[in-house]
């Protein structure tokens, strides 16, 4: 559920109309509603009710201070995956320990930062890692808090490019070495081992490869207790899905994954933390574009829109599916017709959708591109020299830009002419 709904025939995000925002800052942009955020921040939170947990936002979906700063006031914590990534949540207010710190190749630079600035714990993903992390905390006179990212082998039945889970994906350790990785980090003096880490992937859309996943993770648990070690957390990962249509997909609810997370885990006496992005900013945003022109092809119609896969890559890239509303409602019986649905970009790639069904439109009109508030903006670039597009953030019947359009000027004087071609 989100709050993106028509209202007398126009699209709203919560109580303002889109096209005065469309008016007020131009197209295109990205769109942000603080409710559904809210919403969906707080269905992980209930679910994992009764067990000790915190909820991490993995702030790769969406990065803005402001999403940041929206979800650390209702007490997420972030998972982050870069030393720019833990500057922005400790910028948006996060405290360092609320931070978890996930990603496979950090380097000694971003471990220092987090060490000096807090951190609830390192999900370390490999041996040279873990080496490296404990010279690095050794050096600093402080002990590195660590979950070790296993791999547990089980198939996420998701797109290949965010499939993370299985033996031949490069993140984590095998599960079948971690008794002697939990071993080695033990006899590390710079670092302590809080627990265990699992994500399997992104865009799940069934329970059983988490069920599979938590049931090892139960195992393992067991096994290294008996090893001697103090597991006392576990870091769940992410990728809960989101239903990009309307109509067919229904992925599991919040609920029905907290319940499979106490029925697998519950049991064990440990902290939970997991890590949803998508879940939570997904359907909290939209991309609002213009119709630039229609355009009449052999056999073919082109509807083409301001925006492109510059500004939101996932059609391009994970052959994603984004519905695209118009911001007028269309009235009731209003007959539709297949057209592509493209971008103004130099590639054929810049191609929204095929032959979708949609209503007439005509140059100027507005649509909504949906569920883009996860891996939109973040992934954005400024490819063709088209500046990166502003944020919105609307709450109530108050908006405002979170980040504004840069200048062409602004764009340019990033660069720097050298010396020589002065
Ligand atoms: C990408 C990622 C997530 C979030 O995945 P979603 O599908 O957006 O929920 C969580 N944890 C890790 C380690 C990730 O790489």
């Amino acid at each position: 559920m989100d709050h993106f709904l028509y209202r007398d025939g126009a699209l709203f995000a919560e109580d303002v109309p889109v096209n005065e925002i469309a008016a007020s800052v131009g197209t295109p942009f990205y769109c942000y509603s603080t409710a559904t955020l809210t919403r969906h921040f707080r269905l992980f939170d209930e679910a994992l009710e009764p067990l000790d947990h915190l909820v991490c936002f993995a702030m790769k979906s969406n990065s803005n201070q402001a999403i940041l700063k929206t979800l650390a006031e209702l007490g997420a914590g972030m998972d982050v995956v870069s030393g720019g990534e833990y500057a922005r949540a400790k910028a948006a207010g996060v405290p360092g320990d609320r931070i978890v710190f996930s990603g496979v190749g950090k380097t000694a630079t971003e471990m220092r930062a987090a060490l000096s600035g807090g951190i609830r714990q390192f999900n370390v993903e490999s041996e040279p890692e873990m080496e490296l992390l404990n010279a690095v905390a050794l050096s600093m006179g402080v002990v590195a808090p660590v979950a070790i990212r296993i791999n547990p082998d089980v198939d996420a039945r998701t797109h290949a490019k965010i499939a993370t889970g299985k033996s031949e994906n490069k993140f984590g350790i095998p599960i079948a070495r971690a008794k002697e990785v939990y071993a080695r980090a033990a006899a590390l003096p710079g670092l302590e081992v809080t627990g265990i880490d699992v994500h399997i992937g992104s865009q799940l859309t069934e329970l059983e490869p988490f069920e599979l996943a938590y049931k090892k993770v139960a195992e393992l648990t067991q096994a290294l207790r008996a090893d001697g070690h103090e597991i006392r957390r576990l870091d769940l990962g992410g990728g809960l899905g989101i239903p990009y249509t309307r109509s067919n997909e229904a992925p599991p609810l919040p609920s029905e994954y907290g319940d499979l997370i106490k029925r697998t885990l519950g049991h064990l006496g440990c902290e939970v933390e997991i890590e949803p992005g998508r879940l939570i900013s997904g359907n909290a945003g939209i991309m609002v574009s213009s119709v630039i022109y229609v355009k009449n092809g052999e056999g073919r119609d082109f509807l083409i829109v301001d925006g492109a896969m510059n500004d939101l890559v996932r059609p391009s890239m994970y052959d994603a599916h984004h519905d695209i509303i118009p911001v007028r409602e269309p009235a009731p019986g209003t007959e539709q017709a297949p057209i592509d649905i493209v971008g103004p970009v130099c590639e054929s790639g810049d191609t929204f959708a095929k032959q979708r069904d949609m209503p007439p439109l005509a140059s100027g009109d507005l649509v909504a591109f949906r569920s883009a508030g996860a891996y939109g903006a973040v992934m954005s670039s400024e490819y063709n020299s088209r500046p990166l597009i502003p944020e919105v953030l609307v709450k109530g019947d108050q908006f405002a830009v979170i980040r504004p359009r840069p200048t062409f000027d602004e764009m340019i004087s990033r660069d720097n002419i050298p010396e020589w071609l002065l």
